[in-house]
């Protein structure tokens, strides 16, 4: 066989990228990936009844857009389904170029999609409460002319909401798409941006079902004014959500309560992990407004692998964030299994 350098023939931006990591890593706790730790109870299997399998999906997610209309308060002609929101963002890239302009630290995917695509990916700092920088994010703007700027609120991996004035000024000074992820936003207690998409046109939220029990379907959706989803939905795959997620999801959506009372839970269960871990010395937790805390502690590669030795995994992000691991909120049981952890890790000899 020929000799091919594969090298040569792919684009240089995509050479240089770095793939996604998402290892599947052997534990007993899985605190890593910001997934709710319960599965929708109710048999929501029963939506498949009678599913042709012979059959493309509904190309327009008719009856999910119906339902997650009624539930966000939204008019269907103003969403846009995706295979997950991540599938979204690569299609709002792929349809208003670049510059893409996002805070840091923040979701990798922002950055990742813009490379991927060829496009110039800005990356301005966060200030010391990691919130946005106005100065910095400003002068910015003005300078590189970004056609969409990404703001995760609730941010991860913070898990603090950014300042709700400052994303308007920011929507306001900016002549591009702004898309506020929302992927976080059922677990904070600030009311979010979707009450105000009908005042500003470039205005494009992103909201999720992963974080919420359903990431096995990988459903997001992208709301924003229809003239916008009107020209993203030109990039979108034909068939891009199957008919099982469509249908599993059109079922678990029915019962709304069946949401509130996990995300009710694992809000409190945050606020005790939150307590618990202030009071530990060696380990300094910030405030989250999501279903996972950012923590600092002294040698954080040494803590992640004591943790994991203890069946407990979770996210070293001292990559992003100097000294930082990320715990996503588990179950009661969970949660104090990963607190014995880290008293033990903390407590061994070298890291005191
Ligand atoms: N946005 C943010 C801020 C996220 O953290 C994530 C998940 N890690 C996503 C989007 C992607 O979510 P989805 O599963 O809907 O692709």
């Amino acid at each position: 066989m020929r000799e091919l350098d594969i090298a040569k023939l792919v684009r240089p931006s995509v050479l240089r990228l770095r793939a996604y990591e998402a290892k599947e890593i052997p534990c007993t706790v899985k605190l890593d990936a910001n997934e709710s730790p319960y599965a929708l109870g109710r048999d929501l299997f029963r939506g498949l009844r009678g599913l042709e399998t012979n059959r493309y999906p509904d190309p327009e997610a008719r009856k999910l857009k119906k339902i997650i209309g009624k539930r966000f308060g939204v008019s269907p002609e103003r969403i846009l389904q995706g295979n997950g929101s991540d599938e979204l963002i690569y299609y709002l890239v792929s349809t208003f170029g670049g510059p893409v302009l996002y805070p840091f630290p923040t979701f990798s995917m922002y950055g990742i999609t813009s490379q991927a695509l060829g496009e110039k990916a800005i990356a301005v700092p966060l200030d010391r409460e990691f919130d946005i920088d106005l100065e910095k994010t400003g002068k910015a703007i003005k300078k590189e002319r970004p056609k969409i700027i990404f703001l995760s609120s609730p941010n991860n991996p913070t898990g603090n909401c950014f300042s709700s004035e400052k994303i308007l000024k920011i929507i306001g000074m900016s002549k591009g798409i702004v898309a506020v992820d929302e992927a976080y936003q059922p677990f904070s207690s600030e009311r979010g941006f979707l009450p105000l998409l009908k005042d500003y046109k470039n205005l494009v939220i992103l909201r999720t079902l992963s974080k919420i029990g359903l990431a096995a379907l990988r459903l997001g959706f992208l709301i924003a004014d229809p003239g916008i989803i009107k020209e993203v939905n030109k990039v979108r795959l034909p068939f891009n959500v199957n008919s099982l997620s469509q249908a599993i999801a059109v079922e678990a959506l029915k019962d709304r309560a069946a949401f509130s009372a996990t995300i009710k839970t694992i809000v409190s269960e945050r606020e005790r992990l939150l307590k618990e871990m202030e009071r530990r010395d060696g380990i300094e937790p910030f405030r989250s407004e999501a279903n996972f805390i950012l923590f600092r502690v002294r040698d954080p590669g040494r803590v992640y692998e004591r943790l994991l030795k203890g069946g407990v995994l979770v996210k070293n992000l001292n990559e992003m964030v100097r000294g930082c691991l990320r715990v996503t909120v588990g179950t009661p049981e969970e949660n104090t299994i990963f607190l014995k952890r880290m008293k033990e890790a903390l407590h061994e000899k070298g890291d005191s």
